[in-house]
């Protein structure tokens, strides 16, 4: 059976005989809707949904866990079809807006020293219809609140899961769709050189990257992905990518006890991001059961941002949230929710 949350508009043109207009029609009911039956889509003919039925479904993950912070912060757990359990976050903000953060992959592969979801190796991709739906859930779940930023920061490297990735940020803006802004879609890498370059051109998405250090020397010691792409290749393809007017690379940087978070980093940071049309995330790091790396003194944050602040680059520090429920940043049951409060 299909699952018609797998398909984009093209694909559903394809599996009404080409019809576009029945194409859009189902589009605007799976994504925009979010009907969960054929039989709800009314603008269709009975024997149209009867045929349909008979080929498709529109099957979502389950909900199997909602936790909710002393923040408002809450953790939802979907249980996929062959039993692997992901992870989103909807974090609220300002009045009734909310950014969620999603995952893209069961587990990651890449073994950032800070993140958690690296304890849990790399299992699978996540389909598109497992990425949009935890999108759509929420969405409609939740009609009094207003989801206004989508993080591909949950579990996952979403650039080795490019395809099905850009896809879903496809659905999501399309105007028959839940209508996203693609500003407001943020998806955030480790530093993937091959998919960087050719991701301007396949997605206006922002962009965020996983930094975490001045220098390759220390970059290595906490992201093995730097010894195949090194920081300086990764610098040099940031000042390639290509930006739409006034946007900004997002740059994120876990603080981590005695490793990247004195005074001397933060003024390398500077000098090594001369040129560069970038904002810096600092997130000081949450330590989780059984890891060695510690959390930064609070005065060292603050001295680190300082020195960021008198640079020519804006820098936010990341308020924690939901730490009480393990949704906190490198606290996801599986994986680093560098979930980006900077929209909110
Ligand atoms: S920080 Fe991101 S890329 Fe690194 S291991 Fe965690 S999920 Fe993977």
């Amino acid at each position: 059976m299909i699952n018609l949350l797998d398909l984009d508009k093209e694909q559903l043109k394809g599996l009404m005989g080409g019809q576009s207009y029945r194409g859009s029609q189902i589009f605007g009911w799976v994504f925009g809707r979010g009907v969960r039956d054929i039989g709800e889509m009314t603008n269709l003919s009975k024997q149209l949904r009867q045929e349909l039925s008979e080929k498709a479904v529109i099957s979502y993950p389950e909900l199997v866990r909602t936790e909710v912070s002393s923040d408002g912060t809450e953790k939802l757990a979907y249980r996929l079809h062959d039993g692997h359990i992901i992870e989103s976050v909807l974090m609220p903000g300002k009045g009734q807006h909310y950014s969620l953060c999603i995952s893209s992959q069961v587990g990651c592969a890449m073994g950032c020293a800070f993140c958690f979801t690296a304890t849990m190796g790399f299992k699978r991709n996540l389909s598109v219809s497992e990425i949009v739906s935890q999108v759509l859930s929420p969405l409609n779940a939740y009609p009094d609140r207003q989801i206004r930023n989508i993080v591909f920061m949950g579990m996952g490297e979403p650039l080795l899961n490019y395809d099905n990735v850009i896809k879903t940020v496809r659905i999501l803006t399309d105007k028959e769709g839940p209508q996203f802004s693609k500003r407001r879609i943020t998806i955030s890498t480790c530093g993937i050189l091959p998919k960087l370059a050719t991701l301007s051109k396949d997605t206006e998405a922002a962009l965020a990257v996983s930094l975490n250090a001045p220098s390759s020397g220390i970059r290595e010691k906490i992201m093995p992905v730097n010894s195949k792409y090194p920081l300086e290749e990764l610098l040099a393809a940031l000042k390639a990518y290509q930006l739409p007017n006034r946007r900004r690379i997002t740059l994120e940087y876990v603080l981590i006890k005695g490793v990247n978070d004195r005074i001397r980093d933060a003024r390398e940071l500077i000098r090594i991001l001369h040129g560069l049309k970038v904002k810096v995330n600092l997130i000081p790091f949450n330590p989780w059961p059984g890891c060695h790396l510690r959390a930064p003194d609070p005065e060292a944050v603050l001295a680190f941002e300082e020195v960021l602040r008198n640079s020519p680059f804006a820098v936010m520090l990341r308020k924690e949230k939901g730490k009480d429920i393990l949704a906190a940043c490198g606290q996801l049951a599986g994986h680093v929710v560098n979930a980006r409060q900077e929209a909110l």
